[in-house]
C-alpha cells in the first residue's frame, strides 16, 4: 500500500477554521475547508473548530449540513475543539442544546465563569508538556466508560477520545506545538 497524506476537512461556517488548516498542514496532513455536504465525500476526517456552538448549529441547519455530518461521523473520525467539542457531546448543559452526540460526554458551556473565561494553561499530552489556550471554554462534567481521557486541567478532562472521535475543550490550533493535531493524524492513520 502506498502511504498517502490523510486529507482532513475543517468545517468552515464560522469560527477558527483557518488556524486549524494551518496547524493540520504543519502537523503533516492535507487540509481543506468544508462548506457543503458534497465536500464531505472527499475527506478522511473532519475538524469542527471553536467558535460559538449556537451560531454553528444555526448555520448547520441553514446549510443543510447537520444530517450529513451526523452520517459522516457514523463512519469517519471527527475532532471537535471547544465549540466543536460541545457539538460532539451527547449531553450539553447551560443551556441544553442539540448536538451530534457522537461521544458519551456531558459538557457545560462557558463553565469557567465570566471573570476568568480565557487563559493559557500548561497541560501534559502523552507525557509531554503542552500549552492549552482556553477561550470561553466548556468543562467536561461527565465521561462515559468508553471515553479515554488524554489530558486534564484542574481535575477535569480537557482532551479525550472515544473510538475514532476526539475532543479538546481548548484551542490546539492557537498554540505553538502541534502535539494534539499530530495525535489526531496518527490516530486516523492507524485506526484501531
Ligand atoms: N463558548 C462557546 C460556546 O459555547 C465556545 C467557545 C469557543 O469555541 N472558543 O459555543
Amino acid at each position: 500500500m502506498v502511504a498517502t497524506k490523510p486529507k482532513i476537512g475543517v468545517l468552515a461556517l464560522q469560527g477558527d477554521f483557518e488556524a486549524h488548516c494551518r496547524a493540520i498542514q504543519r502537523a503533516g496532513a492535507d487540509a481543506v475547508e468544508i462548506r457543503t455536504a458534497a465536500e464531505l465525500n472527499d475527506i478522511d476526517a473532519l475538524v469542527i473548530p471553536g467558535g460559538e456552538s449556537t451560531t454553528m448549529l444555526k448555520l448547520l441547519g441553514i446549510e443543510g449540513l447537520f444530517e450529513p455530518i451526523a452520517e459522516f461521523g457514523a463512519h469517519k473520525p471527527i475532532f471537535g475543539t471547544c465549540a466543536g467539542a460541545i457539538l460532539l457531546a451527547k449531553e450539553v448543559l447551560s443551556p441544553t442544546q442539540p448536538s451530534f452526540g457522537l461521544m458519551d460526554l456531558t459538557v457545560e458551556r462557558n463553565a469557567y465563569g465570566r471573570q476568568i473565561d480565557s487563559r493559557i494553561a500548561q497541560i501534559e499530552v502523552a507525557g509531554h508538556p503542552a500549552e492549552a489556550v482556553f477561550i470561553r471554554a466548556p468543562i467536561i462534567r461527565r465521561v462515559g466508560p468508553q471515553v479515554k481521557v488524554l489530558a486534564e486541567y484542574q481535575g477535569t478532562p480537557v482532551l479525550a477520545e472515544q473510538g475514532r472521535h476526539m475532543v479538546a475543550t481548548f484551542h490546539p490550533e492557537l498554540s505553538a506545538g502541534d502535539a494534539v493535531h499530530r495525535h489526531f493524524i496518527e490516530k486516523i492513520s492507524h485506526p484501531r
